[in-house]
Parts: structure tokens; sequence; C-alpha cells
């Protein structure tokens, strides 16, 4: 048995080829993409959600703590979807039909949503303030609300602006 070399046949060439930028050409900056940024994550500050009262509050709550989660929101306001994702800070306390009504609900406005999330969120980062300032607090949910302050750019505790 031989292997006999293939005789290379050049591919049929178009009678001209279309010009192509070369060479060290800057792309336009509009067609540049934004680096991803890597997500903040605080896994303590999720967990902390739990038994935690709903924030929401939205037209089907249903006000039971015990379904509680961190809500990161729908919706590309916050950035979901787009090529950053969504930070644990930008996050509340909402129960499970809240946590619906804000992402898949059918029955309000992209604007009402958004509305309920961000007045769920206002609350939280008073709820947050309180937990970072105050000295009976976990240890642990004092630094996780801190740290959720500190990616909000927060006015620190006790600071007057
Ligand atoms: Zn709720």
């Amino acid at each position: 048995m031989t292997f006999a070399r293939r005789t290379y046949e050049r591919k049929p060439q178009p009678l001209y080829r279309p010009v192509e930028p070369r060479g060290s050409y800057a792309k336009p900056q509009a067609f540049v993409s934004a680096p991803k940024q890597p997500r903040a994550e605080n896994r303590h500050l999720l967990d902390m959600a739990r038994g935690k009262p709903c924030l929401i509050r939205s037209p089907i709550c249903n006000y039971d703590p015990e379904t509680t989660v961190a809500c990161h929101g729908g919706g590309v306001a916050n950035g979901k979807g787009m090529a950053y994702k969504v930070s644990d800070a930008l996050t509340c306390w909402g129960c499970s039909a809240c946590n619906h009504y804000t992402d898949a609900y059918a029955g309000a406005t992209k604007a009402q949503k958004a509305a309920a999330f961000m007045l769920g969120h206002l609350a939280q980062v008073c709820e947050w303030r309180a937990i970072a300032a105050s000295t009976q607090a976990d240890p642990k949910e004092r630094m996780a609300a801190q740290w959720a302050l500190d990616q909000l750019n927060a006015t620190p505790v006790g600071e007057t602006p």
C-alpha cells in the first residue's frame, strides 16, 4: 500500500477581493464592544435575605418572609443581558411573588416593575445601613451590608453629606 501525495489544487480565486482593513487601523469607537466587567458577587449578602421581610410589596405580594430571596430585579435597566451582569449589591429582599412580579409577571408594565424594584432597593439600602451600623448585628452580616454599601458608593453610615 502506498500513500500517494495528493496533488495541490488551487482554489478558484475571485477576480478581485473585497478590500479589508489591514495593519494598525483602529476600529471606530462605536464598534468596539466594552470589556466584560466581572460580576460583583457576595454569597453572604444573598444568603442574608432568608427569612427577611419583603421590601418590594408589589400588588401581588405574599408578605411571607419564608419565601424571601435577594431579588436582582428584571430587565435591561439593571444591566441584565448586557455586557456586564447585575451586581449582588443591586438587589433587595423580595418574597417569591414579588420576585416574579419584577421579572416575568405579565400583569404589569416594564415601568411598573422597574419602579417596584427600585423602591424595594431604596428600602434595602436603609436596611443595609441599619445592619452595618448595628453593634447587635452578626459581624458577617455587618460586613456583607457594608460591602453592598461600598459597591453602591452609598454615604458611609453616620456621616452627614
Ligand atoms: Zn412581596
